[in-house]
């Protein structure tokens, strides 16, 4: 219920104009009820706007302030409740602030507006479906300030269907080239990954301003497209649109998706040439692009010689180089962040959980871990990933039964990231029993996901239980469950060469064939033997050692050593974690060929050279 006149009567309670400005020195309403009561005053629209401003930092206060509107009459005045509700929305009583809407008589559609604002930003999807609804049920007729969050809040629910809906709204209130609805429509369709949609929406807008094309590269870097963002921001800079530093992020982070480099250092040129703020926010994208494209040399001098950093720079630097497996530099560094008393947060640890799991840290780890458990910040507090990053840890050091243990003790409820890191290290260290065990709490959550099926199979492969691998495959087909396809990717002459495994129609198939044939000659000669037991199906060893040797990052290694200039190392992407016969072979061509070869995995960075890798085989 609404506070009515809880402790303001009426009666000796009427405020009046000339003792206004007294009210806007009192340190808290009640001091300025308790001083107000009994005298007679008059309060203005005006004055009651700026006790509004002065005290709306907490819902109490603006429950008070209504008390008095109520008790002054002033109620009734639609614009006060307005300011009222828009002030309980940004601090999130979002109940008080609908018992206001409805008591309110005829809204008009700016407050309709506050409401559904109000509703996306306290990330209450639903309600702002349902106050559209209503709005659409009793003729209010939307605006274009009504459109952006409602577009957005379809993206929330994952309902293409209610987004093509609300598309249709749009066209019949003749909306559709209103720049901020269509720019939300456009970014809409792309992360439901209805691309042509989103195309077409930007072809055919009458002016393509700048805005657009920033939401739409920011959709397709941010939504898995990033080869899509960089032609956008190709066919941007060719229209002769000045892209600026918002462009320049996104197009950083395309790039840092994708590893290319030599893409990245052109973006960077044109934006020096083109004169665009080179913010901290740009600094840290760029940073972020050197890291994820395994320069990490290059990463440490921009990071060494940024004007402004900050804590995502110094996060992105200690995570890249976990990642790229020099956990000793990763935690010198937060030691230095530490003596320049730089705050961290949860990013932050983050990269020093997986500094101490890629380097198999494990008393470091817990070290770190306890820290976060046992500080009173809330920004460090362990959140699910760092959980996993433990899991991750303990498990793949060979502490399996700890790593279970501590799944039991969670304090949160643990999540296919934290089952899936056990899964990982089961297989790993071959230990089906407790594999079996984690894949069923894992199915429980997720029964369909087809990377945790293949994970399972994979243990049992490498067990030799060939009918547990095909009760697996039976599962997964009968749980519409789907492989990720493997691909592999090489940046060569700014274009980037996708390569899947098993690869027959890339036009230079056969030279890659020829080079691989050539490679594995010179290796047997090496005394290497293909690792069958990375081969998923109980087939004949032919066929496994067939579908080994066309795996998609040989493939990969070998168009770079056929394409990529030699002085330069050739940068392989691959979407899920390397193999082990594919770890054998890139060491052995490293060393073969004398060719630096640095890969990305789903996981981290492989840097292969003169035989060794980076990971020292602990991956
Ligand atoms: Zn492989
Ligand atoms: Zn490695």
């Amino acid at each position: 219920m609404l506070p009515k006149t809880q402790f303001y009567k009426p009666s000796f309670f009427t405020l009046h104009l000339q003792f206004i400005p007294s009210i806007f020195h009192f340190s808290t309403l009640s001091q300025a009820h308790e001083t107000l009561s009994g005298q007679s005053l008059t309060i203005t629209k005006q004055a009651f706007t700026s006790l509004l401003h002065s005290h709306s930092s907490h819902p109490n206060h603006l429950k008070q302030i209504h008390s008095l509107l109520l008790t002054t009459g002033l109620s009734v005045k639609n614009s006060l409740i307005t300011q009222l509700l828009t002030s309980l929305c940004v601090l999130g009583d979002m109940s008080y602030a609908r018992q206001l809407f409805d008591e309110m008589h005829k809204p008009r559609p700016f407050v309709w507006n506050t409401l559904i604002k109000g509703y996306f930003k306290n990330e209450l999807p639903n309600e702002v479906a349902s106050v559209y609804r209503q709005m659409h049920h009793i003729d209010v007729r939307p605006d274009p300030f009504t459109f952006p969050f409602v577009v957005k809040c379809c993206t929330e629910l994952s309902e293409l269907w209610v987004g093509v809906a609300i598309h249709a709204h749009v066209l019949k209130y003749g909306l559709e080239f209103i720049a901020m609805v269509r720019t939300e429509l456009m970014v809409m369709y792309v992360k439901f990954g209805e691309m042509g949609s989103a195309d077409y929406l930007l072809e055919s807008m009458v002016e393509k301003d700048l805005v657009a094309w920033n939401a739409l590269i920011s959709a397709y870097a941010q939504n898995g497209h990033a080869s899509r963002a960089l032609q956008l921001f190709h066919q941007m800079v060719v229209g002769e649109i000045r892209p600026d530093s918002v462009t320049i992020v996104s197009a950083f982070s395309a790039c840092a998706h994708l590893g290319c480099l030599e893409i990245g250092e052109e973006i960077y040129g044109l934006a020096r040439k083109e004169g665009i703020d080179i913010n901290v926010i740009v600094d840290n994208a760029r940073l972020d692009m050197y890291v994820k494209c395994g320069s990490i040399d290059m990463a440490r001098s921009l990071f060494e010689n940024m004007h402004n950093r900050n804590v995502i720079s110094w996060s992105t630097m200690i995570g890249g180089y976990a990642m790229n497996g020099e956990s000793k530099k990763a935690l010198e560094l937060f030691s230095s962040m530490q003596n320049e008393r730089v705050q961290p947060n949860y990013v932050t640890f983050l990269g020093v959980l997986s500094a101490c799991t890629h380097a198999g840290l494990v008393k470091e780890g817990w070290y770190y871990f306890n820290y976060m458990v046992q500080s009173n910040k809330k920004d460090i507090k362990p959140r699910k990933e760092h959980y996993a990053c433990m899991v991750d840890l303990l498990g793949r050091s060979g502490h399996l039964n700890e790593a279970y243990n501590f799944i039991k003790s969670m304090p949160i409820e643990p999540d296919l990231g934290v089952w899936g890191a056990l899964l990982g290290a089961c297989t790993i260290h071959h230990n089906v029993a407790l594999g079996q065990h984690v894949a069923d709490s894992l199915f429980e959550l997720a029964p369909d996901i087809g990377s945790y099926h293949v994970l399972l199979s994979n243990m049992y492969a490498a067990a030799g239980r060939w009918h547990c691998v095909e009760k697996v495959r039976l599962k997964m087909k009968k749980k519409g469950a789907k492989k990720v396809v493997a691909y592999s990717s090489v940046e060569f002459n700014g274009q980037i060469h996708v390569l899947y495994s098993g690869d027959r129609l890339h036009p230079q198939a056969t030279r890659i064939y020829k080079k691989l044939e050539q490679l594995f000659k010179h290796m047997k000669s090496m005394g290497y033997s293909p690792k069958t037991s990375s081969v998923l199906h109980d087939v004949d060893m032919e066929e496994k050692e067939a579908t080994l040797n066309s795996h998609s990052e040989k493939l990969a290694i070998a168009f770079g050593l056929l394409n990529v200039r030699p002085e330069l190392p050739i940068r392989v992407i691959k979407n899920l974690r390397i193999c082990d016969d594919c770890h054998t072979f890139s060491k052995l061509a490293s060393e073969i060929t004398m060719r630096e070869i640095i890969m990305r995995d789903k996981n981290r960075f492989h840097h292969f050279k003169d035989g060794f890798c980076s990971c020292n085989d602990f991956w």
